[in-house]
């Protein structure tokens, strides 16, 4: 009889070479964490997962329960509805003066479906994408899915966490397919303002010059612009501003939206892409693929999102801004920790390096996980590591969490550090 397992079973691999060396997302593995302590009953602050703590509008809820009774309940074209489309195109026109057509755009889901769908439509393996850092979490992940390769351009906390244009203009090589950024960013808040946005579009410009010549050489010269403006809703100083402002920039530049943060509706997973043409044409094909298209429910409520009155829009950043000040307030004077001031999203991004060289279980904290790692058993507060951003001496604090929860984690934090303070055997720098 021949025998049922292989003699080679134990050699069987059933999952690709492609996962096997996909990173996991670190944001998504520490709420799990977290989430599965405090089901173990331990009482956990999960400062981990950025999402809003706000109910969606009700006047959005109401279109969708609407949208369920009139029996939405069929596939949706695969960029999503005309009329929903047309609203972005309208949003377009008035707040970023950006005519575009209504084949440029296409709804997925979640503006991280938007972001792969861009990233493998535009990127053949070997092809380098600029990505300032601090990034958000998932490009890399997603850079490496497209078999493309990520130039991380550090920053610093001195410098808002901002890249200069020269430091932008000396990473750009043949291979520079893409720059792929977030503003207001996560993890850090920096907001890129007009003039900085400008500046950058000078460096891009004067590279398509330069590119003139080598356009024979090359098959595809320019460098598409991904701006991530998931966040656009929340920030405090001026209002919003995108690259596709800067001149030159709107026919080559993909700008990635979503109903998320600005509307509370992380769970709805609406995202949006506004792309040249070509690049759109690529994006509907691949998730005709994919997904078919994403949920006609969700749709009709993106649509009452955007059409409708902003009120409760302006009423969550007001109450994020409180947030933001209180946490600053609140962490201004602990030990070790250099935070700038985020001028949008919600987040902390600290420098914490200072305490690497504290001892804690017998060895030196040594890195920004090693920290996340002690927060989260000393002080109960799940926080993730800056590594997953590009920032190994940060860590990231979601703070779209009530001013209670705010104050407590905090005060949890401060416990902590002081312990290993005095845990310390040489002592922190003073
Ligand atoms: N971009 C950034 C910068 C984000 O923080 C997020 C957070 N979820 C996303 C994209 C993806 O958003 P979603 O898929 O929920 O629309
Ligand atoms: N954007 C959120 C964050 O950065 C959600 C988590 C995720 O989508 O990875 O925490």
């Amino acid at each position: 009889m021949p025998s049922q397992t292989s003699p080679h079973a134990e050699n069987l691999q059933w999952t690709s070479k492609r996962v096997a060396e996909l990173e996991e997302s670190q944001t998504l593995a520490m709420a799990a964490r977290s989430r599965t302590l405090a089901e173990q009953g331990f009482d956990i602050i999960n400062l981990s997962l950025g999402e809003p703590d706000f109910e969606t509008p009700a006047h959005i809820k109401e279109a969708a329960c609407q949208a369920v009774h009139d029996n939405y309940s069929q596939y949706t074209p695969v960029a999503g509805y005309t009329d929903l489309r047309q609203a972005v195109v309208r949003k377009m026109e008035n707040e970023l003066q950006w005519q575009v057509r209504l084949e440029q755009v296409i709804f997925s889901t979640g503006a991280k479906q938007s972001l792969i769908n861009v990233l493998l439509a535009v990127l053949n393996p070997g092809d380098e994408v600029l990505l300032p850092a601090p990034y958000w979490v998932s490009y890399t992940g997603m850079i490496q899915m497209a078999e493309a390769k990520a130039v991380i351009l550090p920053s610093s906390a001195e410098s808002g966490y901002k890249i200069s244009a020269q430091a932008l203009e000396a990473a750009i090589t043949p291979r520079t397919r893409m720059l792929l950024f977030s503003s207001p960013c996560n993890p850090s808040g920096a907001t890129m303002r007009q003039e900085e946005l400008e500046a950058w579009a000078v460096v891009l410009r004067k590279q398509e010059e330069l590119e003139a010549w080598a356009v024979v050489l090359r098959k595809h010269p320019e460098i598409l612009v991904v701006s991530d403006e998931i966040y656009e809703h929340i920030r405090f100083k001026e209002k919003h501003c995108s690259i596709v402002q800067c001149e030159g920039m709107a026919s080559r530049t993909v700008v990635v939206n979503g109903m998320s943060k600005g509307f509370a509706m992380t769970g709805w997973r609406l995202g949006y892409a506004v792309a040249p043409p070509e690049v759109a044409n690529a994006c509907v094909k691949l998730q005709g693929q994919f997904t078919s298209a994403t949920c006609s429910i969700a749709q009709r409520a993106a649509l009452a999102a955007l059409n409708g009155p902003m009120d409760d829009t302006h009423r969550m950043c007001k109450t994020f801004r409180q947030r933001r000040d209180l946490a600053i307030a609140e962490t201004a004077d602990l030990p070790g920790w250099d935070c700038p001031v985020p001028e949008g999203a919600f987040y902390l991004f600290p420098n914490i390096a200072y305490w690497f060289t504290a001892q804690w279980q017998g060895k030196p904290i040594g890195n920004a996980e090693r920290m996340t790692e002690f927060l989260l058993e000393e002080a109960r507060v799940a926080t993730v590591s800056g590594d997953a951003f590009g920032s190994p001496e940060c860590i990231r604090l979601s703070i779209a969490c009530s001013e209670v929860k705010i104050k407590e984690a905090v005060a949890r934090i401060r416990i902590a550090l002081q312990q290993l303070h005095t845990q310390h055997s040489l002592g922190p720098r003073s």
